[in-house]
């Protein structure tokens, strides 16, 4: 038994480890939505992490030569910070998320985390240390559970529990006809852009990483319910100490954050906290207004919930 139990063993946790990563890929090609494979350097050693510190250098990269997306692009991200990366549609956003889990290098500078430069580590350690709630969240044909199980798939049913009441989707699982037993998907219940997005952070959260991005991850939740949610994640980031970063087009769910980098054309036009910004910059501070011109006499359409 025991001579037949090791190997097992050892054949069920590569099997976590290679749902995990499956996992990782769905959601990041999802994410990049072009299937690339960067490899390991010969010299590669896993990531060692410590407080999850970020650092761009001199970043240029562009998806083909032709067309560069990022000029010179430099920040640093101090452990446990939360920071949020705003700006134009197309300038470049989900591109940052996309080079930090090195689904594309970098034509030149570097990208470190906790000083190493990413091309120096696993590709496997560099993803594990990193979760992403993606402006699309694929879901399996599979019971609510199982979905959110996805995120760490040796959680209990009550660590699964937990983390839908914290990513306030709770109370909309006990509404639907089996609950957590629930089927979702092509051949089962149909559910929210709102509903997804929640899920996804209930994933991330179950999954627990170091490092967690979040693209639009709470774009299409009515305002009272994404507040909320806000809270709860912040909490989490700060209980926890864990480096995010958030990429948002409406500014009031990242005015909060400890830094915010303004991109345009390209470039870093822009770094500081909300305050600064709206006492000092141009870019933001002009974004600033036309959002809060925007939300004067209640929310507007777009906002409501999928
Ligand atoms: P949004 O706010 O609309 O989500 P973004 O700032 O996150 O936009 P990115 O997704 O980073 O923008 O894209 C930056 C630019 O790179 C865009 O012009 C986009 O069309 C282009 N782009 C993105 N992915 C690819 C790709 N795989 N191949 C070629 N070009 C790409």
């Amino acid at each position: 038994v025991f001579q037949l139990s090791v190997p097992l063993n050892f054949l069920g946790s590569v099997y976590r480890e290679l749902r995990q990563s499956l996992l990782d890929m769905e959601t990041l090609f999802n994410l990049q939505k072009v299937n690339v494979s960067v490899k390991d350097a010969p010299h590669a050693k896993p990531l060692v992490l410590k407080g999850g510190e970020i650092r761009f250098e001199n970043v240029s990269f562009g998806y083909h030569h032709e067309r560069k997306i990022l000029h010179n692009v430099s920040f640093t991200i101090p452990a446990g910070h939360k920071i949020a990366v705003v700006g134009p549609s197309g300038c470049g956003k989900s591109t940052i998320l996309r080079l930090l889990f090195r689904y594309y290098d970098v034509d030149s500078g570097r990208i470190l985390i906790d000083g190493q430069d990413i091309r120096d580590v696993t590709v496997e350690s560099l993803r594990q240390a990193i979760g992403v709630v993606p402006q699309d969240t694929p879901l399996f044909n599979n019971t609510i559970a199982h979905n959110i199980r996805y995120g760490r798939t040796d959680a209990s049913d009550e660590e699964v529990r937990a983390v839908a009441r914290r990513a306030r989707i709770e109370d909309t699982i006990a509404k639907f006809p089996d609950g957590y037993q629930t089927k979702v998907g092509e051949r089962g219940l149909m559910i929210s852009g709102g509903e997804k997005q929640r899920l996804a952070v209930s994933r991330l959260l179950l999954k627990d990483p170091p490092i967690m991005f979040f693209d639009e991850a709470t774009s299409a939740l009515d305002t009272a319910t994404e507040t909320s949610l806000l809270q709860n994640i912040n909490g989490i980031l700060k209980e926890k100490q864990r480096t995010s970063v958030f990429v948002a087009h409406r500014l009031r769910t990242i005015f909060d954050s400890d830094q915010i980098i303004v991109l345009k054309d390209g470039v870093v036009a822009e770094q500081g906290t909300h305050q600064e910004l709206v006492d000092g910059g141009t870019v933001y501070a002009s974004m600033w207004a036309a959002q809060e011109v925007l939300s004067v006499g209640g929310e507007p359409a777009a906002e409501k919930e999928a």
